[in-house]
């Protein structure tokens, strides 16, 4: 008998990311990464058996494809063609029309393409990566996972932006959410180890990676999040702001910036990288804070209090609270990290666990700190959103 396996593809505007993932056991057969798309030196890296093999792409054309169409004889040269019986994408954006996954047909990569105008960013490489991957691989049906789907349980109240109404009806300006597979994942796994029904569970999920979001999920549902309209707001990030005053922007208008300066700077130039002018990634801060470089331990502070603000206040959307849980790169890994926002949370009732919260490090879930007050826990659970990809394809067969 042939495997369940699903070929998941999360196609970026230069990198394009794809696994192997055995539906059943949740195992990624092979992992890998195609990167520098759109350069001389763009290149395909892929893990198998835990031996790594990297190789140059075609120079010219479309990267997108040639990654794909190599992923064809890759599949071939490791005997998986029988094996692999749907491909999986992740998509960004699927604005208020796509609410759950859905097979790809023409009418939903017209769709997908349309709403490149709410994700410029990252629709556009989806859908190549759609084109190309039903080119490659046309007998196998094709299902499209939105980042944004699961959010869309939130209240109108959560979802409405404080300004003129005439732009949500006339442009969809409202918060839509992203990061949506990792808090769905993360939330079913806690309620899975917490050993109650998510349908009557209470979390707030925390994802901490380069992009970082907090979302309210009750009895399974996301009630509010802290990614808008874009996955710009809510949080500090490795090089994004998060909310900031958007008087700003337009002082530093006035201030002779041109908008694309003023994004740039939001997008690439803020968050840890921003405010420590060292790096974007939280373990080069946590190194140089130790070393006593000051603006590394501003970036680590401010990264922490603005995300405990953010779970206290999301407290709100909540009828009860199980856990708060924390994933992603950082929220899986540092301690010490999780341990300085949970010591901002002290009102809540919070004492860390420190031998749970050292554990629950590299792969390891855990519990890592306990609330009396609220009877609730904070505790760690690795995210797996390409099995989640996988799994709602296979469901879907
Ligand atoms: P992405 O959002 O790109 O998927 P990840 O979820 O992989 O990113 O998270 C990347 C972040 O996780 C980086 O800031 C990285 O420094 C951080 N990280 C990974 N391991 C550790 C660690 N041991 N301690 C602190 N931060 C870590």
């Amino acid at each position: 008998m042939s495997n369940s396996y699903v070929l998941v593809i999360n196609s970026g505007s230069s990198s394009l990311k794809f696994a192997i993932i055995d539906s059943v056991s949740g195992d990624a057969i092979v992992s890998g990464l195609g990167e520098c798309f759109g350069l001389p030196e763009a290149t395909i890296s892929w893990k198998f058996n835990g031996e790594k093999t990297q190789e140059a792409i075609e120079a010219q054309g479309n990267h997108h494809q040639h990654a794909i169409k190599r992923l064809v004889t890759l599949i071939e040269s490791l005997g998986f063609t029988n094996d692999i019986v749907a491909v999986g994408h992740r998509v960004v954006h699927g604005g208020e029309k796509f609410t759950s996954t859905v097979k790809i047909d023409n009418q939903v990569l017209t769709e997908i393409e349309r709403l490149s105008d709410l994700a410029p960013l990252h629709n556009p490489a989806g859908a190549k990566g759609i084109e190309a991957a039903i080119e490659a691989f046309p007998n196998l049906p094709q299902f499209a996972v939105f980042d944004t789907a699961f959010h869309q349980t939130m209240p109108t109240k959560a979802f409405t932006a404080g300004i003129d109404k005439d732009l949500y009806t006339e442009y969809g300006i409202r918060r839509y959410g992203f990061h949506g597979t990792s808090h769905f994942y993360v939330s079913r796994q806690a309620a899975k180890i917490l050993d109650i029904p998510v349908e009557k569970s209470g979390f707030i999920t925390v994802h901490l990676g380069n992009g970082a979001s907090v979302c309210a999920v009750q009895n399974g549902k996301s009630k509010d999040t802290s990614m808008g309209f874009t996955p710009l707001a809510g949080l500090m990030m490795g090089t994004r702001s998060g909310d900031i005053d958007p008087g700003i922007l337009e002082f530093l208008m006035k201030k002779g910036w041109s908008q694309d300066q003023v994004f740039d700077m939001l997008n690439k130039k803020s968050g840890f990288l921003g405010v420590s002018h060292i790096t974007s990634d939280a373990r080069g801060i946590l190194e140089a804070m130790e070393q006593g470089h000051e603006d590394a331990k501003l970036a680590f502070e401010v990264f922490t209090y603005r995300v405990a603000k953010y779970i206290a206040s999301y407290l709100i959307p909540l009828t009860s609270l199980d856990a708060i849980v924390f994933t992603g790169g950082i929220g899986e890994n540092s301690n010490i990290i999780r341990e300085e926002i949970l010591n901002n949370l002290s009102l809540l009732g919070f004492v860390v666990d420190s031998e749970g919260n050292d554990k629950a490090r590299f792969g390891n879930e855990g519990i890592i700190a306990r609330s009396e007050l609220l009877g609730a826990v904070a505790m760690v659970v690795p995210t797996n959103e390409e099995l989640v990809i996988a799994r709602e394809c296979v469901e879907r067969l």
